[in-house]
């Protein structure tokens, strides 16, 4: 009887177990799936290892009883099975295509049929019942093997001993085992069901059961958190977009007052806001960049281009910014790099010139050592940039701070130069994105140096393919008073910086306020030279604008895209779209002298 009672708390538990586990929300791991179907299956062999006891000490040997009989050892099949898959799937890191399962479940089938079909032997001797004869004995040999796999697996994994998902198997294992043994020398103690329960109840609080509530509280505060992000983003991207229409106002107006005949006094003070509308520019777009950065929204664009082309262009705008600072600008490029390279330019561009720049804002005096060289191999230029410098170095405590947005270093020295504390945060970005590495080396006082390595693409290694493009010189007076523009803007102090800047040119200018305006001047005969379009138009955009102009029969005026959409990336984007160039806001004079030659003078 006592046999009973150690089943009937065994019932109570598994049951109680079952409950819970049931009821709460889980993820269906390969271990949840395994571990409810030992729960099942556990709590099956209680039932039947109940029935088969009751009925042997009331004497009722008949039909069913030698049905439960056989289902059971079944029902002991099913279990050994399933805890030794259990036991491989998490000793091994890839448990589900793990040979062994297959051999396991390939046993299983036939093994359990025959258990369920060979007729067993029973012994009822007063008190003491058990069953014996040919698939009792392999079952205790199947089992004797796959305790032996669970033991092997667990000494090859000896290291993860200690996580407790292994406590169960280790119980079985040494308890179990015991228990088995003992079983088989004394057939009538029956306590391997309760053994095999307990093990189950055990792996309860073992196996990994994360709490699905806790899980879906933290995604939707996930989800919030980058919603809030995202609404962040897209503030910092429109208030920067919003704040280059007035700033395209000031640099045009004052590039225009430039050119007029100034007293020398007025001159410099318009210089003056030409340079504060640049910084400002510069700002607005690391806050722009690193915006989109956050957002994901910045895409590597490759195309080939003339290393030198590039880099010589670096150095001359470094320069530029040295002004007359006494510092010695030393340049190396290795000779091995090739002249043809393929990689997102732009952005290869800025990642050197915020290092380089940064290199001229805090070195007083001194050199800058900028170094180029090179790592071959197959098609792939490993380029390694380093620029080092004299200046005032950086606090060893401030280098994990260093690539942080918004964060400025040794403000006490550093309060005069001018900075927002992006540059670099933008650089690092830049520089993961292209799966490069930027490192910094430095002694505070002394200097530092930056280091960046980025993989390019060899287009050709030769430099005499490189087409030798004639460097135009721009002209100081160009004259286009036979040519009619229309520029089209929503914005009307964009449409007057514009006519100002192109008056320059003594071109006959012209203004739509809308793309429904342009589409009607053309309707109606108007023919023009050039078209100059806004994108961001309330109603009917620059691109739709375009798109209709095109369907129009007989129209192939030239169209830029002139837009205050400045990032990187902007001007493949237009092109494509059908632009035949671009233009960004705030209008760069040198930049539309230039188109203007390239479309309106031949
Ligand atoms: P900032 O706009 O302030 O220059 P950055 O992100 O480019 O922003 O640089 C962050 C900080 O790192 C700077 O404020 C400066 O303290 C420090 N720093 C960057 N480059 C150098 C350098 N070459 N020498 C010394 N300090 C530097």
């Amino acid at each position: 009887m006592n046999n009973l009672y150690f089943l009937i708390i065994s019932f109570i538990y598994i049951s109680l177990v079952m409950i819970i586990y049931f009821k709460k929300e889980r993820i269906d791991t390969r271990e949840n799936k395994l571990f409810s179907k030992l729960l099942i299956i556990s709590f099956i062999g209680i039932i039947l290892d109940f029935c088969s006891v009751y009925m042997a000490f009331n004497n009722s040997h008949g039909i069913i009883f030698r049905i439960i009989n056989q289902l059971y050892l079944v029902y002991l099949l099913t279990w050994i099975s399933l805890i030794t898959i259990y036991s491989i799937t998490i000793s091994s890191k890839k448990g589900h295509d793990n040979k062994l399962v297959s051999i396991i479940r390939g046993i299983y089938t036939p093994a359990a049929f025959f258990m369920f079909l060979y007729p067993l032997s029973y012994t009822v001797k007063g008190n003491e019942f058990y069953t014996h004869g040919l698939s009792a004995s392999i079952m205790y040999i199947l089992s004797t093997i796959y305790v032996v796999i669970m033991l092997i697996l667990l000494l090859k994994d000896l290291k993860n001993i200690r996580q407790k998902k292994y406590t169960p198997i280790l119980f079985y294992i040494f308890i179990g085992t015991t228990i088995t043994l003992i079983q088989a020398a004394h057939p009538s103690i029956l306590i391997i069901t309760s053994m095999e329960c307990f093990v189950t109840i055990l792996m309860y609080f073992t196996i990994e059961n994360p709490d699905m509530k806790l899980i879906n509280e933290l995604n939707i505060a996930k989800n919030q958190a980058e919603k809030a992000n995202q609404a962040k983003s897209e503030f910092l991207s429109s208030m920067s977009h919003e704040i280059r229409t007035p700033l395209n106002a000031i640099v045009g107006f004052s590039q225009a007052l430039l050119e007029e005949n100034l007293p020398e006094s007025a001159k410099e003070e318009v210089k003056d806001i030409v340079m504060a509308s640049d910084s400002l520019l510069e700002i607005v777009n690391g806050i722009l960049d690193i915006s989109k950065i956050e957002a994901n929204k910045i895409e590597i664009i490759n195309s080939k281009y003339e290393f030198r082309e590039i880099f010589d262009n670096l150095v001359v705008l470094t320069k530029g910014r040295m002004g007359d600072k006494p510092l010695d600008f030393r340049m190396t490029y290795d000779d091995s790099i090739p002249a043809i390279l393929y990689g997102d330019y732009t952005r290869v561009k800025q990642i050197i010139l915020n290092i380089l720049t940064n290199s001229v804002k805090y070195t007083k005096e001194g050199f800058i050592d900028f170094r180029v060289t090179s790592l071959i191999k197959d098609d792939i230029c490993r380029l390694i940039i380093s620029v080092e410098d004299s200046g005032i170095g950086i606090k060893q405590e401030n280098i994990p701070k260093l690539f942080s947005k918004f964060e400025r270093l040794d403000l006490d020295k550093n309060a005069t130069i001018e900075g927002t504390g992006l540059g670099l945060a933008i650089t690092k970005k830049l520089v993961e994105l292209m799966h490069g590495t930027i490192v910094v080396q430095c002694v505070y006082g002394k200097g530092s140096k930056f280091t960046i390595s980025i993989d390019q693409g060899i287009i050709s290694k030769e430099k005499d393919v490189v087409e030798k493009k004639e460097e135009k010189v721009l002209p100081k007076q160009i004259d286009l008073s036979s040519t009619r523009i229309l520029i089209v803007d929503d914005n009307k102090i964009n449409l007057k910086v514009a006519t100002r800047l192109l008056e320059s040119y003594n071109a006959q200018i012209e203004c739509a306020e809308s793309g429904f305006e342009c589409l009607d001047f053309i309707k109606n005969g108007q023919s023009y030279n050039l078209i100059l379009m806004d994108d961001m138009m309330p109603k009917m955009s620059g691109v739709e604008t375009l798109k209709k102009l095109k369907e129009l029969e007989g129209f192939n005026t030239k169209v830029i895209a002139l837009t205050a959409n400045a990032i990187a990336g902007m001007r493949e984007k237009y092109l494509s779209d059908g632009f035949d160039d671009y233009l960004a806001k705030p209008i760069d004079k040198e930049e539309l002298s230039k188109l203007m030659i390239k479309y309106l003078t031949s």
